[in-house]
């Protein structure tokens, strides 16, 4: 079942030099496990043989359906790239699926596995057209991994600091070489990348709960605009901080990234549950109960009905065997497939006002569906509580936002958008909750699908088309 929701577009997971139990494979593989809410249409690896070749294993799925166990334990290679990956329906195409691989006649080359968006792709895209490039992807990857390839001669390092000067917009990658695994961050660090260590090994995940999954100890950040090379030398890093400045994408907190994955120090739990807490504060209507949506909003709505001091209730059941099976084309059908999904629990609900919590407002089709079937539960009011500002802007770093026309929160939808979602008020949560939640610095956060203000581009562009 599809219920949409802001996609992120990829997880990373990288190992270098691993000699410990188990292998390089098996590792990575559960690295990609834990990073499988990153991107759930293809997952790949990529990998040198014996004879410094490059090898990849990649395909349309699950990381569990791409790697059968079998497969990983015929993989010898102790350093490894992988990806998991998620793109518009357009694009769903296995030739898309990460790592994307260059490779000389002598099967010699370059792996790329790339996090984000680039913001330059059509203007870049056309040029290496003009220059004779032909492509067989229809991914932005593809342009990066063109430019690293070109440069490569003079090495991996100077090559993505070359790259780096002719792309523009977000990618936390990791791209791997005969004898060299290097990781590199976009200078605004939209998309997160963290660094560790497991044995001599060394790791670089999109998320520390990637670590965590495999035993390893985090070391720090990727920083925005570093390049950290792994090699036979051991770690290497390069700044370039003439450009850099952090703009990481607010929403890793708010949605994307994993509750136990920790961002900047600050733990991702903690922050949604800190924007719960906050919220209270604008709720206005007179409530018995907090109901969290399963299971985006459960730790917001821990936050609010601990500030609140009303019970909190499992009042929802959200059935944990529909997946990802099929993509609705129609509103109706979408909501038929919530009604599959969801069922309340009448006799804590009947008669009382209940508060039903969730981290974002996207079409609105879950929070409708949900309020219908509280209301036919017997629920004297339903109050949605949404844990974040409303959506009014693209996302050009990575992030799949829906066109405007179906964003609930939209001009001029949005005054009388409690009763077309068929609830008694809508609350949400203030950007500046959001800013002391997660405790950055606002100039050093990307919320520009709440404010038309753009990092990288300088200037407030128009709403979603
Ligand atoms: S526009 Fe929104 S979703 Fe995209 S990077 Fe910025 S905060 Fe994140």
């Amino acid at each position: 079942m599809s219920l949409w929701r802001p996609q992120d577009k990829c997880g990373l997971f990288a190992v270098y030099g691993y000699s410990g139990p188990g292998n390089a494979a098996l590792i990575t593989y559960q690295g990609l496990l834990a990073l499988q809410h990153r991107g759930q249409e293809s997952a790949g690896m990529a990998f040198n043989n014996s004879n410094g070749q490059i090898k990849y294993i990649k395909g349309m799925g699950l990381v569990d359906h791409v790697f059968p166990r079998d497969m990983l334990y015929s993989i010898e290679a102790n350093t490894i790239i992988g990806h998991v990956r998620y793109s518009t329906t357009g694009s769903s195409l296995a030739v898309n699926a990460q790592p994307l691989v260059a490779r000389s006649i002598d099967q010699i080359g370059i792996a790329l596995a790339h996090n984000g968006n680039l913001t330059n792709t059509r203007r870049l895209h056309d040029k290496l057209l003009n220059e004779g490039q032909i492509f067989h992807t229809t991914s932005d990857t593809e342009i990066l991994l063109s430019y690293l390839f070109r440069f490569k001669r003079q090495g991996l390092v100077r090559a993505v600091q070359k790259t780096m000067a002719i792309v523009e917009g977000a990618y936390s990658a990791v791209i791997l070489s005969k004898n060299q695994l290097v990781a590199f961050r976009d200078p605004n660090g939209f998309r997160p990348l963290v660094l560790g260590s497991l044995g001599k090994a060394f790791i670089f995940a999109s998320e520390t709960a990637a670590l965590d999954m495999v035993g390893a100890t985090f070391i720090r950040e990727v920083e925005p605009g570093e390049i950290v090379s792994a090699g036979p030398e051991g770690l290497t890093s390069i700044k370039m901080p003439a450009r850099a400045k952090s703009s990481l994408c607010i929403f890793e907190y708010v949605y994307f990234s994993r509750p136990d994955s920790e961002i900047n120090g600050k733990s991702v739990y903690e922050v949604r549950k800190q924007i719960g807490s906050l919220l209270a504060i604008s709720v206005e209507a007179e409530l018995d109960m907090i109901i969290p949506s399963p299971d985006s909003g459960v730790t917001a709505a821990i936050g609010l009905a601990e500030s609140l001091k009303l019970p909190l209730e499992w009042a929802i059941h959200r059935n944990p065997y529909l997946g990802r099976t099929f993509i609705e084309p129609t509103q109706s059908e979408r909501e038929t497939g919530v009604r599959l999904k969801f069922n309340p629990v009448e006799k804590l609900i009947k008669g009382k006002r209940v508060a039903v919590v969730d981290d974002s407002l996207v079409r609105g089709t879950t929070a409708r569906v949900l309020a219908d079937l509280l209301k036919k539960a017997g629920a004297a009011e339903v109050h949605l509580c949404i844990a974040s500002p409303p959506y009014r802007y693209p996302c050009y770093y990575g992030i799949d936002i829906p066109a405007a026309g179906d964003l609930a929160a939209m001009e001029p939808a949005f005054n009388c958008l409690a009763e077309s979602i068929g609830v008694d008020s809508i609350t949400f949560a203030k950007l500046s909750d959001l800013y002391n939640a997660v405790g950055i610095k606002q100039d050093r956060l990307c919320s520009a699908c709440f404010t038309g203000v753009y990092p990288d581009l300088g200037k407030i562009r128009g709403k979603v088309s």
